[in-house]
């Protein structure tokens, strides 16, 4: 009960504070308003900025002209609504600078605007922190076109093997690891000894020479027996990838 009677005083010394708080900030709202937009160049986080910007001032409808100033040099004076002025940081010192503007009204009366903190970068800088945003970016980006390309070739297809017995001009082939028998590829690169290929069947890399007849005519028939038997084997996801992974390794 007594803690109740301590509670509500507070409360509504609160309530009066937080209803009162809006007050108190419009008083200080400046007449003139600051807005800061980059035209080309460096814009980051905090408040780092290097290139060409404009700063605008929003005044009553009354405002005549908006002088600009940088710290407390005087940079240019617009008297024409939109309010602005183009300025580029390269022509100042790099470092800490305040942007802030002074109104005059029609009947010559004078506000001020808010204070804009800005940090001027040079241009190496600038280009040091771009860069430092850009290369993880880069990175990234090469990473999932790297993950874009080897997970199709590692768990997709693997290639047509075309009809049983029938070969392109690169010649029939046998896998050295499967048995089976598919057909060399035109565009394979030629190693001397026999083109770099990969086997329509099992996904195993080798380097592959022409083969005979007789080798051919064995492996057809593996593959045929093969074909029956697959209809009825079921094949867990898990453990295709697994192979896939195995079969991907090349090995002489
Ligand atoms: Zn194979």
């Amino acid at each position: 009960m007594t803690k109740k009677h301590i509670l509500l005083p507070l409360l509504s010394i609160l309530l009066v504070l937080l209803l009162a708080a809006p007050v108190s900030a419009q008083e200080e709202t400046p007449e003139l308003k600051l807005g800061l937009r980059r035209d080309f160049g460096y814009g980051g986080f905090s408040n780092d900025i290097q290139g060409t910007f404009t700063i605008s001032a929003n005044g009553p409808d009354t405002l005549e002209e908006v002088q600009f100033y940088l710290d407390d040099t005087l940079m240019g004076t617009d008297s024409e609504a939109p309010f602005s002025l183009q300025f580029n940081t390269d022509n100042f010192e790099p470092g800490t600078h305040d942007l802030s503007a002074v109104g005059t009204l029609a009947g010559g009366d004078q506000v001020s605007s808010n204070v804009l903190t800005a940090e001027f970068l040079s241009g190496e800088e600038a280009q040091g922190k771009t860069l430092s945003i850009v290369v993880p970016i880069l990175g990234v980006v090469l990473v999932f076109t790297l993950l874009g390309g080897l997970i199709p070739m590692l768990t997709g297809k693997k290639g047509a093997a075309g009809p049983i017995g029938e070969y392109n001009m690169a010649g029939g082939t046998v896998c050295p690891r499967c048995k089976l028998p598919f057909s060399r590829h035109m565009m394979s690169p030629n190693l001397g000894v026999g083109k770099l290929e990969r086997c329509p069947h099992c996904g195993k890399w080798s380097i592959r020479m022409r083969a005979s007849q007789a080798d051919l005519a064995a492996a057809e028939d593996r593959l045929r027996a093969k074909d029956t038997e697959k209809a009825q084997i079921e094949v867990d996801p898990d453990e295709s990838l697994r192979r896939a992974l195995d079969d991907s390794r090349f090995d002489e």
